[in-house]
């Protein structure tokens, strides 16, 4: 069987093998990777999965995207290394559930993909001998997560790039404690200038010559892993065949991306919620038709999701038929009649946020923090909107509360406890380099890290 190519968003690039999509992050073209077709799982494969452990499901689930690139058995050992931890399902009421991606090594979900995109990684270089910076502009967890994933993965060098007042204290240490062949900066800016900063340094004729990738969300590499806990949760809860609704919280759309490719590849979804922050560009997007980014993009309490243009865009609007360029300039609208159907999207501010916070602890004596709240209060904001019936629904937690201790305690009282896994990095002395948001000077920095080796 041939393996699977991914197509650019853009249209402008030929089509490229998952390794090549793998390895470039973006298209030449500047557009993002799309698989050209979804490989299929039928419902009776959905439904092995329940008695499967998350690793093994992994492993069936990214093999359809893998088959002809990289070898079963080699897959397979890096399902088992990469997940090592659990995936609770948690009863929230009567067939609603909390989904807790908070136990991987950085207390985020981004560990699901960053673990196994860093063997992946390690893989395709090892077998072509080559070296790769791999750059990333970070909100607070992705640095974390990809800091520790690839932290002592040969030929990769990491470089990290971070919003300095916008991170919590616990996001910053989990990534500067990491080092060797981790570099994070702290940029005195927002989050969109380090996106900027990061998208300029892929395109710069000067960097030609050092070999840059990619492990944010553009990159597909995130996406496929992310797809896989739907496809977990939904064995498990639902009868075989019956959709569900999944709410989750939502900045990039890496995420929600996921969850879109796991129903383009067989899984029964009924909605998918997709609940952002004061960065409400795609909703109001999905009520009006008319795409505006958010620019700058507003802070909120739930800072992992401060974009005000998710570049995941892109390849919604593709898979619904249209075309997005990474400007969010809309060259051929998408189906919006069927984008509606099957999304639902609402906007939750900081306040209610918070209140909301405070009322599911109160409510059900559990502790979510600012993220998953929000998928929380969107998953309310829908079933007001739209009856539930017997639905079974699953609220995506993609964070420890721990993670978040300021925000916490001030709206139950108390700071939550830190999770094992995390205690021993923040130990660590911290390391970061600082910079404002000026591109030649990053220039400069990056010609200087790639000469020092
Ligand atoms: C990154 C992140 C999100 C948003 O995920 P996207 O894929 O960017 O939409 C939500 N919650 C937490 C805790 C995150 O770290």
């Amino acid at each position: 069987m041939s393996a699977l190519l991914f197509r650019s968003t853009n249209g402008q690039s030929p089509s490229v093998n998952l390794r090549a999509a793998f390895l470039a992050g973006q298209a030449q073209d500047r557009g993002l990777y799309l698989p050209e077709h979804f490989p299929q799982l039928t419902l009776d494969e959905i439904a092995e999965f329940a008695e499967l452990p998350y690793r093994e499901v992994a492993f069936r689930v990214l093999r359809k995207f893998t088959e002809g690139a990289i070898p079963d058995d080699a897959l397979a050992a890096m399902c088992n290394q990469a997940y090592d931890f659990g995936v609770p399902l948690e009863v929230i009421e009567r067939g609603v559930y909390l989904m807790r991606l908070d136990q991987g090594p950085t207390a985020s979900f981004k560990d699901f993909a960053a673990q196994i995109m860093a063997q992946m990684f390690g893989l395709f270089l090892q077998e072509d001998g080559g070296q790769v910076t791999i750059l990333t502009a970070t909100s607070g967890d992705t640095g974390a997560a990809v800091a520790h994933a690839f932290h002592e993965i040969p030929s990769v060098r990491v470089i990290v790039l971070f919003p300095l007042a916008e991170v919590s204290e616990r996001q910053r240490k989990l990534m500067t404690t990491v080092k060797e062949n981790v570099r994070t900066v702290a940029i005195d800016g927002k989050f969109d200038d380090c996106q900027a900063m990061v998208k300029r340094a892929f395109t710069d004729p000067a960097l030609q010559h050092i070999h840059l990738s990619s492990a944010n969300s553009i990159n597909i590499g995130r996406l496929l892993p992310q797809s896989v806990y739907y496809f977990y949760a939904a064995s498990r809860l639902a009868q075989p065949g019956e959709p569900m609704v999944f709410s989750i919280p939502s900045g990039n759309f890496g995420d929600m991306m996921g969850c879109v490719f796991a129903r383009e590849m067989g899984l029964p979804v009924r909605k998918i919620i997709a609940a952002v922050n004061a960065n409400d560009s795609f909703p109001r997007y999905l009520e009006s038709g008319v795409y505006e980014k958010i620019s700058p993009s507003r802070n909120s309490v739930s800072n992992a999701m401060n974009v005000g243009h998710p570049s995941n865009l892109a390849r919604l609007v593709a898979v619904y038929g249209g075309q997005m360029d990474e400007t969010g300039k809309i060259h051929r609208s998408p189906d919006l009649t069927a984008m509606r159907r099957d999304i639902f999207s609402t906007s939750i501010n900081d306040e209610r946020t918070r209140t909301s916070l405070r009322d599911f602890w109160n409510k059900y004596q559990i502790l979510l923090e600012p993220h998953g709240v929000v998928a929380w209060q969107g998953f309310l904001d829908w079933c007001a909107a739209e009856p539930i019936g017997s639905t079974p629904a699953v609220i995506v937690g993609t964070a420890n509360p721990a993670k978040f201790p300021e925000e916490v305690e001030k709206v139950v009282g108390w700071a939550p406890d830190v999770p094992a896994a995390m205690t021993a990095g923040l130990q660590q002395p911290e390391d970061f380099d600082r910079m404002g948001p000026d591109y030649d000077q990053f220039r400069s920095y990056l010609l200087k890290a790639h000469a020092s080796n």
